[in-house]
């Protein structure tokens, strides 16, 4: 069977080249394109990569020799999907370019995040919001990951709304240098310091959830009716966001059941066995003082949801401790997931 076409747009960016990373070998997917700005198109990957490749010793050796072209359609042409990893200033344009198209768009990017007929898309929470996309006008579809900082705090919350409905949730978040892309914040900002400020970062967490736990209604997303009030703040921490989170449930219940509750969560990406799909969606630590970035990270291949600290809050109902990879579970890995399941539903063919 012949492998889909891919392309990444914005392959020389912090999500761009995990993507390069965790594309190699796919087995549903051949990457053939790599788009960046006018400042890299032209060059090969290693050119366009010069002391910018980060995320491993060296660049896979299939992407070195690769020629980085602009994003446009016209100069990918042979792609049935693309992955966008760009800059949000120009990424909601040309992902519309690309719908028209007729390619499909696996965005990273705000952009096209709060479109009613868009799926914010989880995996593992919202398979079914993908419905919305018979009524997208355009003969290419889109789809969006959620902010990197919410991901997990998402797949936690969702079989707590199924279980017991939710109330209210309290967020503060320590997000990690990546998050700004490379090269971001300067190291004289970051370094033995805490940014309490992530321009437009909460505007996107008190909101992405809900719409990533809402209804599909007449081809349109509605949001689920529950409250977020956040902080977020930037600390020096290479990868992964760590986000305190506190939640009043509908109904009463206990810590034990919360536990058993995430430990046991499966979604469709177990169910049909997909490639980038970790066996465990949600792993709770029972250690006192988990999840940590240096040490969970990597807890299923970057793509499992640690939570840790479980516990009764006086405001609220519980609070907790959630950590996930923002380029892998935020961003590049979740962007694979959500095209493997939408593959593997018969949403997406080779031309
Ligand atoms: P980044 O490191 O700054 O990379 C930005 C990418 O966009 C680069 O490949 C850059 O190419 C490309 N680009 C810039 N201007 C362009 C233009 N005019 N035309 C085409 N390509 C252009 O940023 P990032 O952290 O990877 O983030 C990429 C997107 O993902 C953003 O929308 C971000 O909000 C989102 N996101 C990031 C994370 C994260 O943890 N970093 C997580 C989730 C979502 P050049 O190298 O040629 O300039």
């Amino acid at each position: 069977m012949s492998k889909i076409k891919v392309g990444v747009l914005g392959a020389t960016g912090s999500v761009g080249q995990r993507f390069i990373q965790l594309l190699e070998n796919h087995e549903y997917f051949d990457l053939v394109a790599l788009g960046a700005s006018d400042k890299s198109a032209g060059k090969t990957y290693s050119e366009a990569m010069q002391s910018r490749w980060k995320v491993s010793p060296k660049i896979p050796e299939y992407a070195k020799n690769m020629k980085v072209v602009k994003c446009n359609p016209s100069d990918t042409p042979d792609v049935d999907l693309v992955f966008s990893g760009m800059d949000s200033d120009v990424a909601g344009e040309v992902e519309t370019e690309y719908a028209n198209a007729g390619v499909m768009v696996i965005s990273n990017s705000k952009n096209h995040r709060t479109d009613d007929d868009v799926p914010v898309l989880s995996a593992e929470v919202n398979p079914e919001h993908l419905d919305v996309l018979n009524f997208q006008k355009t003969s290419g579809k889109i789809i969006t990951n959620s902010n990197c900082t919410i991901m997990g705090v998402t797949i936690t919350l969702k079989p707590l709304m199924e279980a017991f409905g939710i109330e209210s949730v309290f967020i503060v978040s320590m997000q990690a240098i990546s998050g700004a892309g490379y090269p971001g914040v300067p190291s004289m900002d970051i370094l033995g310091n805490v940014i309490p400020l992530i321009g437009g970062e909460e505007e996107k967490v008190e909101m992405e959830p809900q719409k990533c736990l809402g209804k599909v209604v007449d081809g349109k997303i509605k949001s689920a009716d529950f409250k977020i009030s956040s902080h977020c703040n930037r600390v020096p921490v290479i990868d992964g966001h760590t986000v305190c989170v506190s939640v009043k449930l509908k109904k009463q219940t206990t810590v034990d059941e919360i536990k058993k509750i995430w430990n046991e969560y499966q979604g469709e990406p177990q169910k049909l066995n997909l490639p980038s799909a970790p066996k465990k969606v949600i792993d709770y630590l029972e250690e006192k003082d988990r999840p940590q970035p240096r040490i969970d990270l990597m807890n299923g291949n970057g793509m499992t949801t640690s939570v840790g600290r479980l516990r009764p809050d006086p405001l609220f109902d519980f609070k907790y401790v959630v950590l996930s990879h923002n380029t892998i579970r935020g961003a590049a890995g979740a962007a694979i997931l959500n095209a493997e399941l939408v593959y593997k539903k018969g949403l997406l063919r080779a031309k």
